[in-house]
């Protein structure tokens, strides 16, 4: 009897994962804004108080930016929300991005403790609700960000940085706090990299990017727009400029294609050309901006991961009425994060799966069929993923008037090759040490997806991080 008594007492009420509250699909496919609606302050201190404050925090071993979640989380759980977000700052300039695109589930979220028998403590979510708090506050007039009346003085050497992506911004916004006197250099008119130009408005407003940037001005980076580096300027004029070290972060954003017959046709486009006439040109405000794009309404994507993904969810929201995803094996090996294939069949996006393209098909020069064969799967190949085996015989056609194709980009060589010397890897990208960035080149530094191919967003984050601290080093000593 007083076993049970004492049991009841000390029975912990299991809380659930707070799920992320979003728009319902059948609304969200007629529209841009965001699918997923953030936390509140209710839910975020909810998902929180499940966070163990482990000894060991294994959770932090799975960040590539070694952001201290534990600590973070902490300081949700004291309701001390601004030093939350400072303590994730110390490690990552872009919260509201990566708590919106990092692939949580395969990084800190697969290493917490509670994922053994439970599910992880929602990391991303907590760390998008402190990031959003702060800018949702200033909007409203109730609190300035901490940082934005203060443009901080650098005055140590001069760092060019080559691309605005993820790994350019970070390695920037960390030289910067160091005192060095930092310029990015970016191609296109606005920066940011893959994240204006092709994630897209429905998944990363663009607004979040801007406010992300506009907290990297205030560490003193300088960002110049539409300076093609190689074209515009070339390395040797930035040297002869007087910029010290050179830190190259330009991406992987040269779109592969399939070389099979009809990809000249009408209708045919490359993912990264769809998404930056959408997301970056803004097609998808039309009549207010009047970039063309094709609105299908039968469209193919190629591909199984975030870029496929994206792009289906984007040709359903600009009308398609039927948007097939065809995609060389099973849903299992498919790239894409989960959340993204669930949201995309959820907003009625076909699955066609173990299915290759081997020809697209035209009339007048429009695309107006894909022909495709069925796979099965193989043996593991090189990626560890089961290699897709063509079926003889299973070929079959779908009627559509797109075809985007989103199977993979390379880097672009624009830079390279005007940079003779420096040492490529036989798919064209820069050869670099993974820890510091050293390339074969003394004061040239590169990191994210030109050095690893495409990757992620917190890879990303990490190669400009650790590149920062290298070149940091670099410069105090002299030793290359
Ligand atoms: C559609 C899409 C969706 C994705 N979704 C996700 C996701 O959900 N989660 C995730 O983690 N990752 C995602 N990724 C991958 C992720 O965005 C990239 O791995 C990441 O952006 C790489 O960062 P980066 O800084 O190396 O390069 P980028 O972001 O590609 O930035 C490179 C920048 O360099 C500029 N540049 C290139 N050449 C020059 C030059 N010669 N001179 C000056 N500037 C130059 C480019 O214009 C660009 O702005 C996605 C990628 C795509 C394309
Ligand atoms: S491993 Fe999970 S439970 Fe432990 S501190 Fe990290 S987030 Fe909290």
């Amino acid at each position: 009897m007083t076993k049970k008594k004492s049991s009841k007492k000390h029975k912990v009420e299991k809380i659930l994962r707070v799920a992320m509250p979003e728009q319902n699909p059948k609304e969200r496919i007629k529209n841009f804004d965001e699918v997923n609606l953030g936390y509140n302050q209710k839910d975020a201190l909810r998902e929180a108080s499940r966070c163990l404050q482990c000894k060991n925090p294994r959770c932090i071993e799975g960040c590539p930016a070694e952001i201290d979640i534990k600590s973070f989380i902490g300081l949700i759980q004291k309701k001390k929300f601004d030093e939350a977000l400072e303590k994730i700052r110390e490690c990552n300039s872009l919260p509201a991005v990566c708590g919106r695109v990092c692939p949580q589930e395969d990084q800190c979220e697969k290493t917490c403790i509670l994922g053994i028998k439970d599910k992880p403590v929602a990391i991303g979510n907590l760390e998008r609700f402190v990031a959003d708090r702060e800018r949702e506050r200033e909007a409203r007039g109730i609190q300035k960000c901490a940082w934005s009346e203060v443009t901080k003085k650098c005055t140590k050497e001069r760092i060019a940085v080559i691309g605005s992506g993820p790994a350019g911004l970070t390695c920037g916004a960390e030289l910067a706090r160091l005192g060095y006197q930092v310029t990015i250099f970016e191609a296109l008119h606005e920066p940011g990299g893959v994240l204006v130009y092709g994630i897209p408005e429905f998944r990363l407003p663009k607004e979040i990017v801007k406010k992300e940037i506009e907290y990297l001005k205030h560490l003193g980076v300088k960002i110049e727009v539409n300076m093609v580096i190689g074209k515009t300027l070339t390395i040797d004029e930035l040297f002869d400029k007087g910029f010290k070290v050179v830190f190259i972060s330009t991406g992987a954003g040269l779109p592969y294609f399939m070389s099979i017959p009809g990809e000249n046709l009408n209708g045919v486009y490359s993912a990264n050309e769809y998404l930056t006439r959408s997301n970056l040109m803004k097609a998808y405000k039309f009549p207010e901006c009047d970039t063309p794009i094709i609105r299908g309404e039968r469209v193919a994507v190629i591909g199984g991961g975030n870029v496929a993904l994206d792009s289906a969810r984007t040709a359903k929201r600009l009308g398609a009425e039927h948007v097939y995803l065809i995609y060389r094996r099973s849903e299992k090996e498919m790239p894409a994060r989960d959340e993204e294939v669930e949201h995309a069949r959820a907003e009625g996006i076909e699955f066609n799966l173990l299915a290759n393209p081997v020809e697209i098909l035209g009339k007048d020069g429009w695309v107006n069929k894909i022909r495709c064969i069925r796979m099965k799967l193989g043996e593991p190949d090189d990626s560890g993923r089961r290699r897709p085996i063509p079926i003889k015989g299973s070929e079959f056609n779908i009627k559509v008037d797109v075809v985007i194709m989103a199977i993979g980009q390379g880097p672009n060589p624009v830079l390279t090759s005007t940079i003779p010397k420096l040492k490529l890897n036989e798919s064209g990208n820069i050869k670099a040490d993974i820890e510091t960035g050293k390339t074969n080149v003394k004061g040239v530094f590169a990191g994210g997806d030109i050095v690893t191919g495409a990757a992620t967003v917190i890879l990303a984050i990490g190669a400009g991080k650790k590149a920062a601290a290298a070149i940091d080093e670099y410069i105090r000593t002299g030793v290359w």
